[in-house]
């Protein structure tokens, strides 16, 4: 796909984990952002299964991230001529940033801009600084090309599942808890949900370009 710029994209919700663009596609638009991945166990996995049951018990449906990470940009349009002098500004600003440890273990309900779709997710404990010290970076390489930056008070997370709808209110109180719970006496889970953020990476439409932290 990325090697035909021009061939229509479909906007598909159900391959990109609940994210919605909130822009007409184009041609030669390509939907962009920023992160850091986050690659879990397979006993992360099974942490999930249980979470979901909790969350179903209590009334809501939720659907597993399709693969997980630290969003460190929203999702910006970027022109196709566009993408490599972007990435090329972001290395420029990040190679000499050194790798950083992260811990995501309190779950928190995030919802998206357009209020059409709630997440659970993990917030990060531990590594906010340097996530914040990136964020400011990935915002200087954004406003050279004119594209909106990262949010004033960021929650940086790893968000876990999606489900459609703004249902915060069924999520939060007694079920959240009860998730926490699970999350806190889970097997492990100090280890589960730390890791080390080496790279920085940049998704263009299908394409994902990495930049190595020292
Ligand atoms: P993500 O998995 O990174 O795409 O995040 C899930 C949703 O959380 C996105 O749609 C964000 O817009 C939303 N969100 C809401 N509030 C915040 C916040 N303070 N910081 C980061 N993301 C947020």
């Amino acid at each position: 796909m990325f090697s035909d710029p021009d061939r229509e994209h479909l906007d598909d919700v159900s391959k990109h984990g609940g994210r919605v663009r909130s822009f007409r596609h184009e041609r030669g638009n390509w939907a962009s952002f920023v992160y850091v991945a986050f690659h879990p166990r397979e006993e992360f996995l099974e942490m999930l299964e249980e979470l979901e049951s909790v969350a179903r018990k209590h009334g809501v449906v939720l659907t597993k991230m399709e693969d997980f990470h630290i969003s460190l940009s929203q999702t910006v349009v970027l022109r196709h001529h566009w993408i490599n002098p972007f990435v090329q500004a972001l290395r420029d600003r990040l190679c000499s940033v050194r790798r950083f440890l992260c811990v995501a273990d309190q779950l928190k309900v995030y919802v998206n801009n357009e209020k059409t779709r709630t997440f659970l997710g993990l917030e990060v404990v531990t590594g906010q600084q340097q996530l914040q010290e990136v964020v400011s970076e990935v915002d200087k390489s954004l406003q050279e090309f004119n594209l909106e930056t990262f949010y004033q008070n960021p929650s940086f997370h790893v968000s876990l599942f999606w489900c459609v709808g703004e249902v915060t209110n069924s999520l939060l109180g007694d079920c959240l808890l009860e998730l926490q719970k699970v999350v806190d006496e889970f097997e492990d889970s100090d280890v589960l949900t730390r890791f080390y953020a080496d790279e920085i990476s940049c998704k263009c439409g299908n394409k994902v370009m990495s930049i190595p932290l020292c």
